[in-house]
């Protein structure tokens, strides 16, 4: 405010002065301007006073004065002699001429101004005035008395030209100083400007009064470059008061926006620290709940600051002022204490987060197990670690026994209850390992079965069954080395798997010694129980061989193993790998083959012993096969009997073999009876009844073989009574294969067959072997006693017909007669035997 008032102060100096000056100066050109019209005027007066001295009477006495004195004013324009107020010459004349004659008495414009100037004896000044020879002058009338007389003689009057007079008095020169305007009132107070702009009345111009004679002149003035021209001084002034209002000012300013700032800062430095108070609060309630103890260590000075809870943790009193590295390793669980230690240091040296669990001994002695989480700080005065304890021991044990179940569970699930060795998906699972995927050296795996288990669970019970599984099982184990593993997969069935540098051999030795092992009779409560043990072996041919195929294989080699009368070794090998396929392919043939109708039956004849003539024939199977050929029994039935298919080729053959034996009977040829073989699958069969029964069978024409080993597993009502029933139906029963089993004679007879067929191994030495002869005659000498027919197979050349014959045998079957042929040729072959039996008959 100071300035402002100051500047204005000093502003209206400024203003003042310059007013000052322009007035001045207006005054100054008011002054030349009256000066320069008092001269013109004084001039014409000098005129004027010639006049009233001697009045001109003609132009030639006027001209010379006036010119006299036009030379010395230029501003004068004319200069008019009215004598009694009639202008009656006029200088210079040209165009002016016109106002000659002019009576002012008669002009109304005129009259007054001359009137006055005649009564009042004085000068009259009047202007401006439009001239009527154009332009604007300011007009003098001067009275002229003669000086003599004292008498009115006339007018002068001279007209002064106002543009030149301007011009002459400086007035509108263009670097005048000022700007001018020049007007006059009128009556009702209206301005008449007569000079210069009116714009100029309105910019606060200084005035000056001039009084022309009779009228009144206003010269209003502003500086030609208007108003404010202060010039330097006040800007320089200016300047020096800005740069004090700055000096004032900005510091002002700058504490101003200090303030502000600390203001703001102050704001948000509470709202943080409210934020902080809320934050330490949750903080608090958060390890208050959650029990979690807080460190700080500081590797300097080796001091831990623990609060209360970790004091709590560690069993270290809460007075205790500052605790050290020392205070925590103390506590340490001896185990652990490496270990922990260990993992403090990588934390302090390596500046790594810190994340550990450890278990310490607490003030009472137990153990408790501690997480930590840790990391490091950086602060002024140097490195801080900065982590926090938990009690984790409740869950520890938790875990603990979660894993223990778990693992009694896994145990459980891995192991068979019985014998405590590894179940099959325990071997499964072994055998998909890694160990066993990638080992190092080839697998080699042991399929054990044992032999007759069946038995001792029928005969001693099932207690006696687990007791021997269970002595099986230690007797296995005890062969077993700590790298092999041995399993029980189901059953009466044990896997043995191992390796090692020369596994062939070890698992032989092994599968050898454990044969060997469950061939001793197994002692169960005072009973010896006498099994025994077949086991199969598959090596690796190469290092990564699938291991389930293995398992595979060793299958394999242990059926093999079986077939070839059990209480056995058999090594896996590519001949087997081979039939196996091979039973693959024909086990899937023979479905199709059921369905397409591939077998037939083949027929072989049969003869009595005396007369030679055909008392019958045997129906045997033979398979058509599309891409194999003809193929016998010994190619397929093993595979159809493994598939259970062998009930439903019987029954083909009867039926066909039924068939055929009727077409015979209608040909009227010499075949009276058909025998087929039957296996104790269909024997067991109702189906196979009551078809019997549909057919109503003349007795004696169909007789059905029975294998001698149908008895192996030991004497069956249920097979005894089938033999009732299909002799009630007049089917006739042979013991096929007699004397290559092990079938005692006595129980076989139960069954009451009609025939006894001698094996042909017992028939064919009997040309050789004296006790063979012996062995098939007391055979014969037995079926003669209880009334049954001895028929002899295998019977290949006419000398052993002749012995059997001798012997008593009553039917020879065999190649030295016919081999077995189809049933057409069978035909044929009965319509020509009969001149065949002459020659033979003839040969003795
Ligand atoms: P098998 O009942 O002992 O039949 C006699 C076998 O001895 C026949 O073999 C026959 O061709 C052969 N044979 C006959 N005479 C001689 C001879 O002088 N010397 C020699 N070395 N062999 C002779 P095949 O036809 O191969 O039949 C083999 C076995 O297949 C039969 O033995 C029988 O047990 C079984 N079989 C045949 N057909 C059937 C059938 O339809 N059902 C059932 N379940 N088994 C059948
Ligand atoms: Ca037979
Ligand atoms: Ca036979």
């Amino acid at each position: 405010a100071g300035i402002y008032f100051v500047d204005r102060d000093r502003r209206g100096q400024f203003q003042d002065s310059e007013r000052q000056a322009a007035s001045k100066e207006l005054a100054d050109l008011a002054g030349r301007l009256e000066a320069n019209i008092d001269t013109n005027v004084n001039l014409v007066q000098g005129l004027v006073s010639v006049l009233s001295v001697k009045p001109p009477k003609v132009k030639a006495d006027f001209e010379p004065l006036a010119a006299s004195v036009f030379a010395r004013s230029p501003e004068l324009r004319t200069l008019a002699v009215a004598p009694d107020m009639v202008v009656s010459m006029i200088y210079p004349e040209g165009p002016n001429r016109k106002a000659i004659g002019l009576n002012y008495m008669n002009n109304r414009e005129q009259a007054p101004a001359v009137l006055r100037a005649r009564d009042t004896r004085q000068l009259v000044l009047a202007g401006p005035i439009n001239l009527v020879q154009g332009g604007t002058g300011i007009i003098a009338r001067y009275p002229v008395f003669l000086r003599e007389s004292g008498k009115f003689w006339g007018i002068v009057s001279a007209v002064i030209d106002l543009p030149k007079l301007y011009t002459d008095t400086g007035l509108n020169t263009p670097d005048s100083p000022l700007k001018l305007a020049i007007y006059r009132e009128t009556g009702h107070g209206e301005r008449k400007i007569f000079f210069g702009d009116a714009a100029i009345l309105d910019g606060h111009p200084v005035q000056h009064i001039t009084q022309i004679g009779l009228d009144v002149w206003h010269i209003a003035a502003i500086p030609a470059s208007g108003w404010g021209g202060y010039g330097e001084d006040l800007a320089h002034f200016r300047s020096v008061l800005a740069l004090i209002a700055m000096l004032i000012l900005v510091p002002l300013f700058w504490a101003g926006l200090l303030a502000r700032q600390r203001h703001q800062s102050m704001l948000a430095l509470s709202e943080r620290e409210e934020q902080l108070d809320t934050l330490s609060e949750r903080l608090k309630l958060a390890l208050k709940v959650s029990e979690i103890g807080v460190w700080e260590y500081i590797p300097a000075t080796d001091t831990l600051i623990w609060d209360q809870k970790m004091r709590e943790l560690y069993g270290v009193s809460p007075s205790k002022p500052i605790c050290d590295y020392g205070d925590w390793r103390c506590r340490l669980h001896p185990d652990d204490l490496e270990a922990a230690e260990a993992a403090f240091r990588r934390c302090v040296e390596r500046e790594l987060p810190y994340i550990t669990e450890f278990r310490i001994i607490d003030a009472e002695g137990g153990v408790r197990h501690i997480r930590a989480h840790g990391g490091v700080q950086h602060h002024s005065d140097g490195l801080r670690i900065v982590g926090a304890n938990w009690d984790i021991t409740r869950d520890v044990t938790l875990q603990t026994a979660l894993r223990d179940a778990r693992d009694q569970l896994e145990h459980q699930s891995l192991h068979d209850a019985l014998t405590g060795l590894a179940n099959r998906r325990y071997l499964e699972r072994f055998l998909g390992s890694d160990f066993a995927l990638n080992g190092q050296q080839k697998l080699a795996l042991i399929h054990a079965d044992l032999d007759h288990f069946k038995e001792v669970n029928d005969t001693f019970g099932h207690n006696a069954g687990d007791g021997v599984l269970r002595a099986a099982a230690d007797r296995i184990l005890a062969l077993v080395q700590s790298n092999e593993f041995a399993s029980r997969i189901g059953g009466d069935e044990f896997v043995i798997v191992t390796t090692g540098p020369d596994t062939e051999e070890r698992a032989r030795a092994l599968a050898e010694g454990i044969v060997a092992a469950l061939a001793e009779p197994i002692l169960f409560e005072d009973s010896l129980c006498r099994i025994g043990c077949s086991a199969g072996v598959a090596v690796q041919t190469f290092r990564h061989e699938n291991p389930m195929q293995l398992l595979g294989n060793a299958d394999i080699a242990l059926y093999e193993a079986k077939k070839k009368g059990r209480n056995r070794v058999e090594f896996f090998s590519d001949g087997l790998r081979a039939a196996a396929v091979e039973t693959k392919r024909t086990t899937d043939d023979l479905f199709l083959a059921l369905q397409r109708d591939e077998f037939e039956p083949f027929f072989q004849p049969q003869f009595c012993a005396q007369s030679l003539e055909i008392i019958g024939a045997e129906a045997l199977v033979r398979w058509n096969h599309p891409t194999r050929g003809l193929l016998t029994p010994d190619k397929f039935l093993g595979i159809a009997e493994a598939a259970n298919r062998v009930a439903d080729i019987d029954a083909l053959i009867f039926e066909k073999s039924l068939f055929h034996h009727a077409r015979w009977q209608a040909q009227d040829l010499q075949i009276p009876s058909v025998s087929v073989n039957i296996s104790a699958q269909r024997l067991g069969d109702e189906r196979l009844f009551e078809t019997l029964e549909r057919l109503a069978i003349p007795p004696g024409s169909i007789s059905f073989e029975l294998l001698e080993t149908i008895y192996l597993d030991g004497p069956d009502h249920t097979l005894v009574r089938a033999a009732q029933r299909l002799k009630s139906l007049g089917i006739d029963i042979e013991i096929d294969d007699f004397g290559s089993g092990h079938a005692s004679i006595i129980s076989l007879l139960e069954l009451k067959p009609k025939r006894l067929k001698i094996d042909r191994q017992l028939v064919a030495p009997v040309l050789e072997s004296e006790s063979r002869r012996q062995l098939v005659a007391s055979i014969i000498e037995i079926g003669h006693s209880q009334g049954i027919e001895i028929v002899a197979e295998g019977v290949e050349t006419m000398d052993h017909a002749r012995v059997l014959r001798d012997l008593g045998c009553h039917v020879l079957q065999g190649y030295a007669f016919a081999k077995p042929m189809p049933a057409a040729e069978m035909m044929e072959f009965a319509r020509r035997w009969q001149a065949r039996r002459g020659e033979l008959l003839a040969a003795g």
